[in-house]
């Protein structure tokens, strides 16, 4: 079966873990620091506006208590959203208020987020589509004049840019993932980043329980080291040594892994063109960047569920990101998203990685060209 994503992990990365065996130290340590240090200039920043977490959910649901939103807030998020990303708002007893989307690019506008701010708005949760920018200068400017925190859910985007600048460092947070299905993986993990340095403080206490001093070793100036207090309760959401062991070397082949993307994208926009029953991705304005994430088409002709059957039956595995919130039961929503439903039922993301050989585009395309003799 030839994947929809798949990690490219090797032969540094289990050398890098073996020394961390062998240093005896698997926890929260030097290497986690050292890969906070490196993102960070990935960002073209400093550590002060980065910290490292377990996982990218953990910093949706963190970001709510961290951007100071209440119960009875609300957050705007659009419908195309991850899963996650509507819990952290509903389990922090905040409304959930749904936008609709871009139906070809899958990012919410401008236009979308301003339809459904009321007074009781406090944040726009954002996510960067497949890692292709929204419009930031708007959405910003929006913000400024509402008022509004910006969380940016950059999860795919660990190498997009909007104007030159990375995703995730226009919003007072943002945040990327490296779990097992990412482009940068080690596992789980996640990077986030704060605008202001006073609110990373903040975070790294409410990541680690609260807790007003460091334990252990770090604390032993103190005279009795096992006691301390708390400043909230807070949760424990860390990386560990061993993940960033593995982060650290991914972080080294980003740009290569993102050439490798770059080709795949490239060939199925080549090699697609002229299929009068797809659409294929819009093409990114000259003035942003991707991770290449998702290669999602749109068929024109309502067959997108035949032709993923059809694909899986010939050994090629594709999927739909991301299932809309306002159809998840739980959440109760009755609103109308004709974008985003037009989006959800005609959008299919093609195998995009790393490890995507020349004969698997090809095999992609050619099935996609018979199942179109066959059926379109
Ligand atoms: C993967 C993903 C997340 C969650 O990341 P984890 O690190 O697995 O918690 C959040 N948002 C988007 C858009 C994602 O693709």
């Amino acid at each position: 079966m030839i994947n929809v994503m798949q990690p490219a992990l090797g032969e540094e990365e289990l050398k890098r873990i073996s020394e961390v065996f062998e240093s005896n130290w698997l926890g929260k340590g030097k290497l986690v620091s050292e890969f906070e240090e490196k993102y960070a200039k990935h960002l073209g920043t400093t550590g002060r506006h980065v910290l490292s977490t377990n996982c990218c959910s953990e910093g949706l649901f963190s970001s709510m208590y961290l951007c100071d939103i209440k119960p009875g807030d609300e957050v705007i998020l659009p419908t195309i959203s991850f899963i996650g990303a509507g819990n952290a708002v509903c389990a922090n007893g905040s409304k959930m208020v749904l936008c609709d989307v871009d139906k070809r690019t899958l990012n919410a506008r401008v236009e979308d987020i301003e339809k459904v701010i009321t007074k009781k708005t406090k944040a726009i949760l954002l996510l960067h589509f497949g890692g292709i920018p929204c419009e930031m200068d708007g959405i910003m400017e929006l913000a400024e004049k509402y008022r509004l925190k910006v969380i940016e859910d950059c999860a795919a985007g660990v190498s997009s840019k909007y104007k030159g600048r990375p995703l995730g460092t226009f919003g007072d947070i943002g945040m990327w993932s490296f779990d097992a299905m990412k482009i940068l993986v080690c596992g789980d993990g996640a990077i986030l980043h704060f605008k202001d340095p006073e609110l990373r403080e903040r975070a790294e206490k409410y990541l680690y329980f609260g807790l007003e001093t460091k334990s252990g070793y770090e604390n032993s100036v103190a005279q009795k080291w096992w006691e301390f207090d708390i400043s909230c309760y807070g949760h424990r959401a860390v990386m560990n040594d061993i993940t960033a062991a593995m982060a650290l070397e991914q972080l080294k082949k980003v740009p290569m892994f993102i050439e490798e993307r770059e080709k795949v994208h490239n060939f199925y926009s080549c090699n697609l063109k002229n299929i009068s029953w797809i659409d294929l991705p819009l093409p990114i304005p000259e003035y942003c960047t991707t991770s290449y994430y998702f290669y999602h088409i749109q068929l024109k002709n309502g067959k997108r569920d035949e032709l993923a059957y059809y694909l899986r039956q010939n050994g090629i595995y594709t999927t739909y990101r991301y299932f809309p919130l306002h159809r998840v039961k739980k959440y109760r929503n009755s609103g109308r998203f004709y974008n985003a439903d037009y989006a959800a039922d005609n959008t299919l993301c093609l195998p995009i990685h790393q490890s995507l050989t020349c004969d698997n585009c090809a095999l992609i395309v050619d099935k996609i060209k018979e199942f179109g003799k066959k059926y379109c």
